[in-house]
């Protein structure tokens, strides 16, 4: 495995608060995620809500230093498809970043494949694609994790310019953590997250050191601070614990604290 230098790369705390809130709650979780990022100077944060609170959330983060997001997109930049919103739409309506391939769309169906054409329509409507892999427990238990995080990182990034790279982020992130208050050991963190990097930098070289690579599966106040210094990551993605002001502020307060 290649040899990779820390890289200062500033730390992110997002957001996914997938199918739920309403228009009433949504705007009060952005507006307590927008004070709570104005307490403290770092570290970035992001909020992915459903697209149907998008022009909400952005009118309540405005003036804020908090991204909004999307939880996913179509590939394509326009057309017959419908229920589909294309990632030159959510640009338009102020998104700046857009998940790609997280687990809980992987599995309804995203192929490695769909992730990188989508992880590529993410960076033509210049939009940031957060990338998210991650191993099932069944993969886990076959020893099967390296692997698999192998596959996925390097199918998703195949093709892309030095340059391209430069505006991806992945997110580490074990399906048997996520929602299940499971949570990874730093250790197992730590060992993903490098393995993540090395495909990055094999296939990159020096430009491989350059993206994020978060963790995400049960983040919570209590874990939030020791996950976010584990060797190699780069920040944290939040579900179930980002759905409550008072518990996101924590996490992100707690990332600068410790
Ligand atoms: C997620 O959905 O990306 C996630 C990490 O969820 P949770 O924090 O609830 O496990």
């Amino acid at each position: 495995m290649s040899n990779v230098p820390a890289t200062a790369r500033p730390k992110l705390v997002a957001g996914n608060w997938k199918m739920h809130l309403r228009i009433a709650t949504a705007r009060a979780l952005a507006e307590q995620a927008a004070a709570a990022a104005a307490e403290v100077a770092g570290p970035d944060v992001a909020v992915f809500p459903a697209f149907v609170h998008l022009a909400t959330v952005r009118e309540a983060l405005r003036g804020s230093r908090v991204a909004l997001g999307a939880q996913t997109s179509h590939e394509k930049q326009e057309g017959a498809h419908t229920g589909k919103v294309s990632p030159e739409m959510l640009a338009d309506v102020g998104v700046t970043t857009v998940l790609c391939g997280h687990s809980e769309r992987r599995q309804s169906g995203e192929t490695d494949q769909m992730v990188r054409a989508l992880a590529r329509a993410a960076l033509r409507a210049g939009l940031t694609p957060v990338i998210c892999v991650g191993e099932t427990l069944a993969e886990r238990e076959a020893d099967r994790t390296e692997e698999v995080l192998r596959r996925q990182v390097s199918v998703a990034v195949d093709g892309l310019s030095s340059d391209d790279l430069s505006r991806v982020e992945l997110a580490y992130e074990p399906v048997w953590a996520i929602g299940t208050g499971r949570t990874a050991t730093a250790a197992m963190a730590t060992s993903a997250h490098r393995v993540v990097r090395d495909v990055l930098v094999s296939k990159f070289g020096e430009a491989g050191l350059g993206p994020r690579i978060l963790y995400g599966g049960s983040v919570k106040p209590s874990n939030a601070a020791e996950l976010m210094n584990s060797e190699g990551v780069d920040g944290v993605l939040v579900g179930g614990a980002s759905l409550e002001g008072p518990s996101f502020r924590a996490i992100l307060l707690g990332a600068v604290r410790s």
